[in-house]
């Protein structure tokens, strides 16, 4: 018999402490805690899609730099030949990318918190130093604090998401800038939400070479592809390029990208109606007496609870099969908070239903 080996023997001591990141069963629920876009094309437009998926060549590797994709993208977006694009299995691929890229001994990621918790959880994978700097409890920036905090810690890299997740709020441009001017490494402005905002940093592109864009179809509506991007200066771009896995991007998605940005009004439409979701969705919340409502520019609210209730109104709303996310204990500006991602009209009663029921049961 072979010697059985110990994995606890073998694997990174930090990486035995983790716990993988836990992603709920949905099945049968209405599903209102990813930030996914509700919506579904005309079928007419499905037709066209299976059309070009089927002329696909499955037994070959795909296009490894994905120039039909990006050709799209530049058309969609307006993004400068000045300006490279780098592609990733999701923007949670080029976060690692970034961070294994940087990751010299010591060097640390910087990001205001609360934000994207994969900032975080992608340091630790890539043995970085991660620094969280607190927000103020409206989650606004307190912008010279911060950046002393750069002074302090010069960070490799600054990941600002802006819109931000799960706040929904953004940064003000002279923050940006003021980030920009004194970050000692790049700065990555982080546009997931861009779709639901007026965000738009890529023209800071051209005043700062320290400024990579990232962007993502995951959030307008094509979470299944896993496709996000990286907009920047060549210099730095270069250098993620050398370690992204050749084929990262598969042929299926490269396809359905294609055509999906071709028909790129149709994402923005639905983007719209989801903002005016999103609207009437904050009104009705606000009808309800004892809960606070964020602002946000994002696909999603975030809600403050009556004290203590976040949890037991989660739970409250899972038995009647919707499922949304629960933050408190997430981060301590975050107590007593939910975020419900903006469903479509049906979705949205159903869960103010549902919520009003679970409110009632407390
Ligand atoms: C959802 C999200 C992402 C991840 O996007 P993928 O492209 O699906 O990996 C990145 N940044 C923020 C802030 C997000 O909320």
């Amino acid at each position: 018999m072979s010697k059985v080996a110990n994995p606890s023997q073998w694997v990174r001591d930090d990486i035995l402490a983790l716990s993988a990141y836990p992603v709920p069963s949905s099945l049968g629920f209405i599903k209102l805690d990813a930030m996914e876009n509700p919506y579904t094309w005309p079928e007419s437009l499905k037709q066209n899609w299976l059309q070009k998926l089927g002329s696909v060549d499955v037994n070959r590797y795909p296009d490894p730099q994905a120039e039909g994709v990006k050709q799209r993208l530049r058309e969609a977006m307006g993004i400068d030949e000045r300006f490279e694009i780098l592609l990733g299995n999701g923007s949670d691929e080029i976060i690692q990318l970034i961070a294994l890229a940087l990751a010299k001994p010591g060097a640390t990621i910087l990001a205001p918190e609360p934000s994207f918790v994969m900032y975080k959880m992608i340091a630790t994978f890539a043995q970085m130093t991660y620094r969280g700097f607190a927000l103020n409890p409206d989650f606004s920036l307190d912008r010279e604090a911060f950046l002393n905090e750069i002074d302090a810690t010069q960070p490799a890299v600054v990941f600002l998401a802006q819109p931000n997740n799960p706040t929904g709020t953004i940064y003000q441009e002279q923050d940006l800038k003021a980030i920009l001017d004194r970050a000692p490494g790049l700065v990555v402005i982080d546009e997931a939400y861009m779709a639901f905002s007026d965000c738009d940093s890529l023209p800071l592109l051209e005043q700062y070479p320290n400024l990579v864009v990232m962007r993502t179809v995951s959030k307008m509506g094509l979470a299944g592809l896993r496709l996000g991007f990286l907009v920047g200066d060549k210099q730095w771009l270069a250098e993620f390029e050398k370690i992204r896995l050749p084929y990262n991007i598969n042929v299926l998605t490269q396809a359905s990208a294609e055509f999906a940005l071709e028909h790129y009004d149709v994402l923005q439409e639905q983007a719209q109606t989801i903002c005016e979701e999103r609207q009437q969705l904050r009104e009705s919340l606000l009808q309800i007496e004892g809960l606070e409502v964020f602002q946000s520019h994002a696909n999603f609210l975030l809600v403050r609870t009556p004290e203590s209730k976040a949890r037991d109104l989660f739970e409250g709303l899972k038995a009647q099969k919707v499922l949304i996310k629960c933050l408190d204990g997430a981060h301590p500006l975050l107590k007593d908070c939910l975020r419900v991602t903006v469903g479509t009209p049906q979705e949205n009663q159903a869960f103010m239903q549902a919520f009003t029921k679970a409110l009632a049961s407390l």
